[in-house]
C-alpha cells in the first residue's frame, strides 16, 4: 500500500503525515515514511543543490531532471523494496509534486514532465493520494511566519508561480479522482487527520 501527501507549501503535510505514522505505529502496522527530495543518502544530497537558495542559477531543466534523480533513487533504494516486503509506505510528495511545480509551475508540457518520471520511478504509483489543498497565500503566510525553517529557493519564488502550482494540484486531482482525497486544508490539524484516518479504514480497512 502506497499513500502519498501532496498539496502546496504550508498546507500541513508534515504534521499530518506525522500523526498517521503515530497511528499505524500504534496499530502495529509495518511501514514505511519517507520525503521527497529525499529520502536517502544521495537523494539529501539532491535535495540540498535543489533547495539551497544560493542556487538562483539553476536552469529549470536541471531542476526537473534533479527532482526526478532524487525520485529514481528514492523508489529503487526505499519505496520499492518496503513495497515488495508488504510495507505500508508514506510518502511526503511524489510524482504529483513534479506535475504540479515543475510542470504548471514552470510551465513545461505536463506529459513530457510524467514521461520524465515514468522512467524514474520505473512505473510505481501511489494507492491513494491525500491533497492538502490550501490557498497560496495562507500557505506562504505559514511558511514564511510559523514555521521553524528559513524559507527554500521554491518557496521563494513569486506568488504567481505558487498559484499556478496549486491550480495545477487540482487539475490533476480532478483527472484522477479514484485516487486522490481533496481535502480542505484550512481546517484545523485535527479535522484534516479525522478526514484522512476514515478515507483509510475505509479504503484499506486499516
Ligand atoms: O515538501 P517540502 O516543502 O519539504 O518540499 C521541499 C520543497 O521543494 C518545497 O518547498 C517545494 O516547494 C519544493 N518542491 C518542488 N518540486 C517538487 C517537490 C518539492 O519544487 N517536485
Ligand atoms: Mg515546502
Amino acid at each position: 500500500l502506497f499513500i502519498t501527501f501532496e498539496g502546496p507549501d504550508g498546507a500541513g503535510k508534515t504534521t499530518q503525515l506525522n500523526r498517521v505514522a503515530e497511528w499505524l505505529e500504534q496499530q502495529g502496522f509495518a511501514f514505511v515514511r519517507t520525503r521527497e527530495p529525499g529520502g536517502t543518502k544521495i537523494s539529501d544530497s539532491i535535495r540540498t543543490l535543489l533547495l539551497n537558495p544560493e542556487n538562483s542559477e539553476m536552469a529549470n531543466e536541471t531542476e526537473v531532471l534533479l527532482y526526478a534523480a532524487s525520485r529514481a533513487q528514492l523508489v529503487s533504494e526505499v519505496i520499492l523494496p518496503a513495497l515488495e516486503d508488504g510495507k505500508i509506505v508514506l510518502c511526503d510528495r511524489y510524482v504529483d509534486a513534479s506535475l504540479a511545480y515543475q510542470g504548471y509551475g514552470l510551465a513545461y508540457p505536463v506529459q513530457q514532465i510524467a514521461a520524465i518520471n515514468r522512467f524514474a520511478t520505473t512505473g510505481v504509483q501511489p494507492d491513494r493520494t491525500y491533497l492538502l489543498d490550501i490557498p497560496v497565500e495562507i500557505g506562504l503566510r505559514r511558511v514564511f511566519q510559523k514555521r521553524g525553517s528559513a524559507p527554500d529557493r521554491i518557496e521563494r519564488k513569486d506568488i504567481t508561480y505558487h498559484k499556478s502550482v496549486r491550480k495545477g494540484f487540482l487539475t490533476l486531482a480532478k483527472k484522477e479522482p479514484e485516487r486522490f482525497c481533496l481535502i480542505d486544508a484550512r481546517q484545523g490539524e485535527d479535522a484534516v487527520f479525522s478526514v484522512i484516518q476514515s478515507d483509510l479504514k475505509r479504503h484499506f480497512s486499516l
